[in-house]
């Protein structure tokens, strides 16, 4: 096992009718500011909770974060902290206004350009200052509500990039899982293969010999096959939606991938998709990440075929069989859960995709990626065109 420090302050609350306790939670004598995105807080309630936990509270209210949240956007939201003083944020929506918050909360505190923070994110040592925030989760997906990590989309150069800080974690985060019963199906389907992807991100790597992170990410992963389907059918059920929600913040808080080497090349091949076409992150992964696993295939069979045994129940006379069928169940997975997993199902106009995601990794510098630095640029080519 690798040697690990594991830090999260995040206070996460859990369950039904907990935004009562924001009056608690939040720090006294404060102005805060309330983001949130395109308005779904105020057609499902969320907002009205909000409002009532916070009587008296001095609020001023910032919306429009986009899912995919720009640059741009947030940067209004820097200024208005400024001019009017604000020393807390409440981000109130999915992971884009709780990311956009993050950004936020980084940039106004920042010495320099903020635009560095993403285009020199390896330069800048750790992020530090910032203005606290915490977060009321509408859509369980991405772990940032228990999680230090953010994705921005600068609109001007079109341009996806993930930055993060040890400050960046939220206050506290409150998690009610009926907030599922408002989704649409299409953004349930997404969390569930977001959070699947997460887990295998962290997972699907070698070597490893933590033998207890790999029981926990096989936990989750079962769970996730067991409650997707019926919690995009069923979001009022509590017991699917408690425990889809539970699902995401475990995939994607840190605890799984500690003492083990990491991948993430599946998220930012994805990334390079939804700035491209605007597809949804979770529909990314679900077309790069089987591709990846097959284009791959050498350096990752024996642990996809662990996963396909102890999570699929796949059976085969050799490694290479049984990763080739736990590849399968996997697509076939992501495809019961409402996916197209080819790019060319996602959008019309997809030729050239691999050149361009190719030369901006070469420009970047990204050219050695994965847990074992040998996804080089001829294999993502290789994983993007097969995606076609
Ligand atoms: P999202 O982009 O936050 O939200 C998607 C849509 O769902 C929005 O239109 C939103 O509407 C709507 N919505 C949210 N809650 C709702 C509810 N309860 N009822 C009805 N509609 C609701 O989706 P997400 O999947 O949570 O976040 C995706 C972003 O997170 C991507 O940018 C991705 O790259 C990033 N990400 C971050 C991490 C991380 O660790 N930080 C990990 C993975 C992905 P409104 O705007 O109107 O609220
Ligand atoms: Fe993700």
């Amino acid at each position: 096992m690798l040697n690990f420090e594991l830090y999260n302050p995040t206070n996460y609350v859990f369950g039904k009718d907990q935004t009562a306790k924001l009056a608690d939670l939040v720090p006294k004598n404060t102005k805060i500011l309330l983001a949130y995105g395109g308005g779904s807080i105020f057609k499902n309630g969320v907002y009205d909770q909000v409002k009532a936990a916070l009587t008296g509270v001095e609020i001023i209210e910032f919306g429009g974060i986009e899912p995919n949240p720009r640059y741009e956007t947030l940067m209004k939201a820097v200024e208005i902290i400024r001019r009017e003083n604000i020393g807390f944020i409440l981000a109130v929506g999915g992971g884009s206004v709780i990311d956009g918050v993050k950004f936020i909360s980084a940039a106004v505190k920042f010495d320099g350009n903020p635009m560095d923070i993403l285009h020199k994110r390896l330069l800048i040592k750790d992020i530090t200052q910032v203005i606290p925030f915490g977060t009321v989760l509408t859509l369980p997906a991405t772990g940032s509500e228990m999680n230090s990590g953010a994705v921005i989309t600068i609109n001007e150069t079109q341009e996806k990039l993930s930055f993060g800080g040890s400050a960046l974690f939220p206050r506290f985060s409150i998690c009610d899982p009926t907030v599922i019963e408002s989704l649409p199906k299409r953004q349930i389907q997404n969390g569930i293969v977001d959070a699947f992807t997460h887990v295998m991100e962290q997972y699907l790597t070698y070597p490893t010999d933590a033998l207890l992170q790999d029981r926990l990410a096989e936990s989750i992963l079962q769970t996730l096959v067991e409650i997707g389907p019926g919690v995009a059918e069923n979001p009022t059920d509590y017991k699917l939606a408690s425990n889809f929600m539970w699902c995401a913040t475990m995939a994607l808080n840190g605890l799984i991938q500690k003492g083990v080497p990491t991948d993430w090349a599946t998220h930012m091949i994805g990334h390079e998709l939804t700035a491209l076409y605007e597809i949804d992150h979770a529909r990314t992964l679900a077309i790069i990440g089987p591709n990846l696993y097959r284009v791959m295939f050498d350096t990752k069979k024996e642990k996809l075929a662990q996963y396909g045994e102890r999570v699929f129940n796949v059976q085969g006379n050799s490694i290479e069989e049984k990763a080739q069928k736990a590849i399968e169940k996997t697509e076939a997975f992501f495809h019961k859960m409402g996916m197209l997993t080819r790019l060319s199902e996602n959008t019309e106009q997809y030729e050239g995709t691999a050149d361009f995601i190719v030369k901006r990794f070469e420009e970047r510098g990204w050219v050695a990626m994965g847990e074992q630095q040998n996804i080089t640029p001829e294999k993502v080519r290789e994983i993007v065109e097969m995606s076609y």
